[in-house]
C-alpha cells in the first residue's frame, strides 16, 4: 500500500496493492486523484436532472434536452440522433502531432452532434433521463422498465410509484427509498417484500404496519405492537388527513429512526466488501448502492459488474472496466462515458457496438477508430501506441478525461449533488458553472396550496404553484393528480428538486449514522 496526495484536493490517499494489480491488469496508470475526486470527474459527465427546452440542430423540432440552450454542442433529438441522416464517421480527423489529444478531442467533441438525453425505447415519457424501456412516465431519471411513475430516480421495474429513489420491482408507493417489492407502501426505507407500510424502517413480509422498524412478518402493527384491524385504520387516516399531519409524522419517523436499532451498513449476501446498500457483492472496497459484484471497487450505482474499478452505472456484466461513468454490457473499458456493448475503448463517449476505440465520439457501429476515423488493425494499435506516449508525457495518461472536456456545467451534474463545491471552487478545478436557473418564480395563480386531497376537482390542474421551499414556481400534472387522490395523498407544497434534495439527505443522514456505528 502507498500514500498519494490528491493533485485536486490535496487529501491523502491510499493506492492498496489489490488496486496496483488491477491497474497492472489494465496497462493503465496508478490514479493521480482521490476516490472521491475521480468519482467526481465522472459525474460531471452526468446531468441527470438539469433539463432545457431548444431546438434539434437537425429537424429544428422543440425538444427537452440536457443541454442549455447556451452550450456549444450540437444536439439531435432522439430520432435525428439514431437517423441515417447524418455519419458520425464522416467527423474523423488524422491525429495531428503539433496539438495535444485531448484538445483534438474536445475539437471533435464540439462538432460532433450529442443525443438531448440519454433515454432508449421510452413511451409517451418525454420527461425522462438515462432511462430506457419506461412508459407513461414523468420526471424519472436513471430509470428502467417502468410504467407511470413520477419524479424519481434509480427506478427499476415499477409501477405507479411517485417520489421515490432506489426503488425496483415495486408499485403503488409513494415517498419510499431503498426498497424491493413492495406494495402500496409510503413514506417507508430498506423494506422488502411487504405491502400497506405507512413511515416504516427495515421491514421484510410485512403487511399493514405503521412506525414498525426492523419487523419480521409483522401485520397490523403500530410501533411494532399489534392491533386491531379497526384500530389500525383509524391511526392511518389520522396520518393521511392532509398535509400537516403527515408533515407531523415525518417528524416523528426521524424520532423513531434515531432510537432503532440500524446494522452498520445495509449488507445482503456479500463478503469482505466496505460500503452501504450492497446485495450479494464479493470482494472490494467502497461500493455503494450495487448488485452482483465480483471482484470491484470504489464503484456506486452498478448492476452486476465484474472485476472492475472506479465505475458508476455500470450495468449488464460489464467487465475489466476502469474510471467509466455509464456503461452496458462492455469488456477492457477505460476512462469513457456512456459506452454500450463495447469493448476495448478508451477516452470514448456516447459509443454503441464499437471495438477497439480510442477518442471516438458517437460511433454506433465500428472497430478500431480513432478520433473517430477507422484504421487497420495494425494501424491502430501503432497510432495508440504513439498517442499513449503523447499522454504520458505529459503526465495525464491513464487519468479521467480533463476537467475541461466535461460536457456539462458543474452544478448541472450529479458531481453537484454528491460534491458540493462553491462557484470559486468548482471553476478553480477547471469545471464551468450554470449561472441561469430554469423555471419561473412570482407567477403563481395560487398563494395556498390545498391540505388535503378531498374536494380537489381538475381546475388545479390549470394553477401555477409555489415551492415554500425555494419559492420556484410548478403544476400539478393530471396523472399526478389521479395518483394522489388514488392513494389519498395531499398535493405536494414543495417542486421536484426541493423534494428531491431532501429525499437524497435523509439518505445521506442514513449512510453517514451507519458509518458512525461501524
Ligand atoms: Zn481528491
Ligand atoms: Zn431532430
Ligand atoms: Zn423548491
Amino acid at each position: 500500500m502507498t500514500k498519494e496526495i490528491c493533485k485536486t484536493c490535496n487529501q491523502e490517499f491510499e493506492i492498496r496493492d489489490a488496486d496496483m494489480i488491477f491497474y497492472e491488469q489494465m496497462k493503465t496508470a496508478p490514479p493521480l486523484y482521490c476516490s472521491d475526486c475521480r468519482m467526481a470527474r465522472r459525474l460531471v459527465f452526468r446531468n441527470e436532472r438539469t433539463l432545457y427546452k431548444r431546438q434539434c440542430d437537425l429537424c429544428r423540432k422543440d425538444i427537452i434536452t440536457v443541454y442549455s440552450p447556451e452550450s456549444d454542442f450540437q444536439v439531435y433529438c432522439h430520432d435525428c440522433w439514431w437517423s441515417d441522416g447524418w455519419d458520425p464517421k464522416s467527423f474523423g480527423v488524422d491525429y495531428d502531432r503539433t496539438k495535444t489529444f485531448f484538445e483534438q478531442y474536445k475539437e471533435l467533441q464540439k462538432k460532433v452532434p450529442r443525443q438531448s438525453m440519454a433515454a432508449v425505447n421510452n413511451v409517451r415519457s418525454d420527461y425522462t433521463n438515462g432511462s430506457a424501456e419506461n412508459k407513461d412516465c414523468y420526471m424519472i431519471f436513471a430509470a428502467d422498465y417502468n410504467e407511470d411513475c413520477m419524479y424519481s430516480r434509480l427506478l427499476q421495474r415499477d409501477k405507479f410509484c411517485v417520489d421515490c429513489a432506489f426503488l425496483h420491482e415495486s408499485e403503488l408507493c409513494y415517498e419510499c427509498l431503498d426498497s424491493r417489492k413492495c406494495f402500496k407502501c409510503m413514506f417507508c426505507e430498506q423494506c422488502q417484500s411487504s405491502s400497506d407500510l405507512l413511515f416504516c424502517y427495515n421491514m421484510r413480509d410485512s403487511s399493514n404496519c405503521i412506525f414498525c422498524t426492523n419487523g419480521r412478518h409483522l401485520t397490523n402493527a403500530i410501533f411494532n405492537v399489534k392491533y386491531e384491524k379497526e384500530e389500525y385504520e383509524k391511526k392511518k387516516a389520522e396520518i393521511l388527513k392532509n398535509y400537516e399531519s403527515i408533515e407531523k409524522a415525518k417528524k416523528e419517523f426521524e424520532r423513531l429512526k434515531e432510537k432503532t436499532i440500524r446494522k452498520f451498513a445495509s449488507q445482503n449476501k456479500c463478503n469482505n466488501v466496505t460500503g452501504d446498500y450492497l446485495y450479494n457483492c464479493h470482494q472490494g472496497v467502497l461500493l455503494y448502492d450495487t448488485y452482483d459484484a465480483k471482484n470491484c471497487s470504489y464503484m456506486t450505482d452498478t448492476e452486476s459488474p465484474i472485476d472492475s474499478w472506479d465505475c458508476n452505472n455500470y450495468y449488464y456484466k460489464s467487465q475489466f472496466g476502469y474510471n467509466i461513468m455509464g456503461a452496458l454490457e462492455g469488456s477492457q473499458l477505460k476512462n469513457s462515458a456512456f459506452v454500450f456493448y463495447c469493448s476495448g475503448v478508451e477516452y470514448c463517449e456516447n459509443c454503441h457496438h464499437l471495438v477497439n476505440g480510442l477518442g471516438c465520439n458517437a460511433i454506433r457501429k465500428g472497430e478500431c477508430m480513432i478520433l473517430n476515423k477507422t484504421y487497420s488493425k495494425e494501424e491502430y494499435f501503432k497510432l495508440k501506441e504513439k498517442i499513449e506516449v503523447e499522454l504520458k508525457q505529459n503526465s495525464v495518461f491513464g487519468q479521467y478525461f480533463p476537467a475541461n472536456l466535461a460536457p456539462f456545467c458543474y452544478n448541472e451534474t450529479l458531481a453537484h449533488d454528491y460534491f458540493p463545491l462553491t462557484k470559486e471552487e468548482s471553476l478553480k478545478r477547471g469545471f464551468r458553472w450554470q449561472e441561469k436557473t430554469t423555471g419561473t418564480y412570482g407567477l403563481e395563480t395560487l398563494k395556498e396550496i390545498p391540505s388535503s386531497i378531498f374536494d380537489i376537482s381538475e381546475d388545479i390542474l390549470k394553477e401555477i404553484f409555489v415551492c415554500e421551499e425555494c419559492k420556484k414556481n410548478f403544476r400539478i400534472t393530471q396523472a399526478e393528480l389521479s395518483f394522489y387522490k388514488r392513494m389519498n395523498l395531499p398535493l405536494p407544497h414543495k417542486d421536484f428538486e426541493c423534494r428531491h434534495k431532501e429525499r437524497e439527505w435523509q439518505n445521506e443522514i442514513l449512510v453517514s449514522s451507519g458509518t458512525e456505528n461501524a
